[in-house]
């Protein structure tokens, strides 16, 4: 199966493919966003992950503009599906972007930082 052409569920540009500690993650270099499938989160969420702190310094690039959290995104896989927001975990109350669908997760410029904490 060819690679799905992902889009930014804010800015609506074609995410970029970034390759990190093996795992192929979606990147948005205009709003500074990040795809995580649901199996690829643990690999990056610690706070001793290398490759954490490596997707964190390269979303980093990116300076967000203003982030709308009323607006409901949709995923990037499921256009259909309307995602929630919610605490990523009761230890972590970060606020994330989760797909109903196919519980990926959207986090929004600084989000994943939030949650390494
Ligand atoms: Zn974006
Ligand atoms: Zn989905």
């Amino acid at each position: 199966m060819a690679p799905q052409q992902l889009r930014c569920p804010r800015s609506s540009i074609l995410l970029a493919r970034l390759r990190i500690g093996g795992i192929d993650t979606d990147v948005c270099e205009d709003c500074g966003g990040l795809w995580l499938d649901r199996t690829e989160i643990a690999r990056f969420q610690n706070s001793n992950s290398v490759f954490g702190d490596a997707l964190v310094a390269h979303l980093n690039q990116f300076p967000p503009s203003l982030i709308d959290h009323s607006i409901r995104l949709t995923c990037p896989h499921h256009p259909d599906a309307v995602m929630l927001r919610r605490k990523f975990s009761v230890a972590v109350p970060v606020e994330i972007d989760e797909c109903p669908e196919c519980g990926g997760i959207w986090f929004d410029t600084d989000e994943l930082a939030q949650i390494r904490r």
